[in-house]
């Protein structure tokens, strides 16, 4: 049975005390939704005065990525052990920010996630087609390529470790949701891809998560859809009220 998981990516956004903040308004409330994972994604350094915030709630710990190396001369990059080091269970990997602005390849994701996997991380591997991909009809081919090439060699069970977020691009920061049936179809392609490469019934444990302006008022029709398993959560995870709002929206 897979449990949903809503998980806020707060990018690079916020003070240290309104990290904190937030965090700590976020963990006084959880307890209202035991059916859902939560996880909160500052960035690097508020991990740990956030990782105090929530010490003894049921929200997790996730960063935004990693440098797939344990440690090494690699300037200015966070290691996996770094981040399990201060109690990060999630790591965002394959954003198409990152994608896009900082040139990230699937082959190099993948390193990330393989990295991930190996320290005991559980990545949120994200994917999703640009607008020009979508208009061109080219939707379920680029999540295959994406698919095959960020998820390249994983055992079933690192599969079953992992969590997939299907952003499509053209819906991030914009205000512009999917509809719940655009979404349901990328995430029913998505299971289909886990059932051939492992099997159906690994196919139906993987979370899957939809992302790209998901709101308190857009997020519980989103997650009606058999195939949607939660959110990743950009500019309504700033906001305690607008998150828990999100959270409150998973009422299979
Ligand atoms: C994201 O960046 O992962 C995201 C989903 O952002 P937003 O919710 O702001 O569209």
């Amino acid at each position: 049975m897979r449990r949903p998981l809503i998980a806020g990516n707060w990018k690079m956004n916020l003070s240290r005390s309104e990290a904190a903040a937030l965090a700590e308004a976020i963990a006084k409330q959880v307890d209202q939704y035991p059916a859902v994972d939560i996880a909160v994604c500052p960035p690097f350094v508020y991990l740990e005065v956030v990782s105090r915030a929530i010490a003894g709630s049921r929200v997790a710990l996730g960063a935004q990525n990693l440098y797939p190396e344990p440690s090494g001369a690699f300037t200015g990059e966070i290691s996996p052990l770094m981040l399990c080091d201060l109690g990060c269970r999630y790591v965002i990997l394959g954003h198409s920010e990152r994608r896009q602005w900082l040139g990230e390849t699937d082959g190099f994701i993948n390193k990330k996630v393989h990295a991930a996997l190996k320290a005991g991380l559980q990545p949120i591997v994200c994917l999703g087609e640009q607008l020009a991909e979508r208009e061109a009809g080219l939707t379920l081919e680029v999540i295959r390529r994406q698919f095959e090439g960020s998820l390249a060699s994983l055992t079933a069970e690192q599969m079953l470790q992992t969590v997939i977020a299907y952003e499509p691009v053209w819906a991030i920061g914009t205000g512009r949701v999917a509809t719940p049936h655009q979404a349901e179809e990328v995430h029913l392609e998505l299971r289909k891809l886990i059932a051939q490469r492992y099997n159906p019934e690994i196919a139906q444990q993987v979370v899957i998560q939809y992302g790209g302006s998901v709101k308190p008022d857009n997020a519980q029709e989103l997650f009606a859809q058999p195939d949607i398993d939660g959110a990743l959560v950009g500019g309504a995870s700033l906001k305690a009220d607008q998150f828990l709002g999100i959270v409150a929206g998973m009422k299979k």
